[in-house]
């Protein structure tokens, strides 16, 4: 079985969301104060979203929020997962800050997890506390990042999303962070997805700009890579280290998009910028089958735009923030 949307990509990679709560305030995500939250379903309900498009032809599925790790229940969920599929190729992947993770990811790696992607956008601990409104957080994300690797989950990936005026002069410092720490440092554009809307194209810090700040601490070489992979891979001329830029702006890559999202609510997302989601749960609270269900994200999968409009005239913000949508 396999999900193909009308422009013949290939929906392989689906990023489930298990609450829009989360414990940091970032400055291009949220807003200061604790905001509006929808609602988390039980993790029988993701487990039965998940089971039914595995068994549509998804073979990746990451966890994130808001901040997975609030939700305990979270290890369980990842043993249920791994049990969907008898031959262990789902790959099963986790987004964090980073906060709760020291402690938690041998349980997830025994649970069956795969991958982990931690979010860290400083490696200067006030900047760090700047951006995340958070002041003590900088620790126990090192904490985290420390852990996976000693936990074995290859590659460790740190992703930090950079905003003019608030991180882009970290760009060396994490160059020489990904070197020490044998760590994947992974450049985000800003997208318009925050909840203050201060998007504008000037605070966006683009791919060219991040090559060229690198090459001032050391050049970076293009590695080549697979075109529905999201990040472009660098690594530094000396052969140590690797850095990826995953530039949406500046290089879109929907033609290669293979993702789906569901969000904390249950709501299918066919794109990070749809202005518009289809309610699978409100479907599975109505008694529907699973052959139901699937007949619903085959036609949801169909309706999946080509492509975003990030500052183009016609650009539409998306209707949902990227707390309440699961990056
Ligand atoms: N709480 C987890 C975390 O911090 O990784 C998971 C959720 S977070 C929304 C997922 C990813 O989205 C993070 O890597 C974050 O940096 C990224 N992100 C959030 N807002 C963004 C924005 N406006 N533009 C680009 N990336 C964004």
């Amino acid at each position: 079985m396999s999900l193909t949307d009308k422009f013949g990509r290939p929906i392989t990679d689906l990023r489930i969301s298990v609450t829009d709560r989360c414990n940091y305030k970032c400055v291009y995500c949220r807003t200061g104060n604790d905001g509006a939250l929808y609602s988390d379903l039980a993790f029988s309900e993701y487990l039965r979203m998940c089971r039914v498009l595995v068994s549509l032809g998804i073979t990746k599925i990451r966890i994130t929020g808001g901040e997975p790790l609030l939700r305990r229940g979270v290890i369980d969920f990842v043993k249920e997962l791994r049990s969907l599929d008898a031959d262990e190729a789902l790959d099963i992947a986790l987004t964090t800050n980073g906060h709760l993770l020291a402690e938690l990811v041998q349980p997830l790696k025994d649970a069956g997890l795969n991958r982990v992607t931690v979010s860290m956008d400083a490696v200067d601990r006030e900047r760090f506390a700047r951006i995340t409104r958070v002041p003590d957080g900088f620790d126990n994300v090192l904490s985290g990042i420390r852990a996976v690797r000693e936990a074995g989950l290859w590659p460790v990936k740190v992703n930090c999303v950079l905003m003019r005026g608030f991180n882009e002069d970290q760009i060396a410092a994490f160059g020489r962070f990904a070197r020490e720490e044998g760590v994947v440092v992974r450049f985000i554009e800003f997208m318009p997805l925050e909840e203050d809307r201060v998007w504008s194209p000037q605070v966006v810090v683009r791919l060219d700009e991040i090559l060229q700040r690198m090459a001032e601490y050391m050049p970076l070489v293009e590695i080549p890579h697979a075109l529905s992979e999201t990040a472009r891979r660098y690594r530094f001329e000396d052969g140590v280290g690797e850095i990826g830029i995953i530039a949406p702006v500046s290089h879109p890559f929907c033609g290669h998009c293979s993702r789906i999202r569901i969000t904390s609510d249950g709501k299918i997302r066919t794109c990070l910028f749809s202005v518009w989601d289809h309610d699978l749960y409100g479907l599975m609270r109505r008694g529907a089958s699973d052959e139901q269900l699937e007949q619903f994200i085959r036609d949801v999968v169909q309706r999946k735009e080509e492509r975003h409009h990030i500052g183009e005239a016609d650009f539409v913000p998306a209707s949902r923030t990227m707390v309440h949508i699961g990056g």
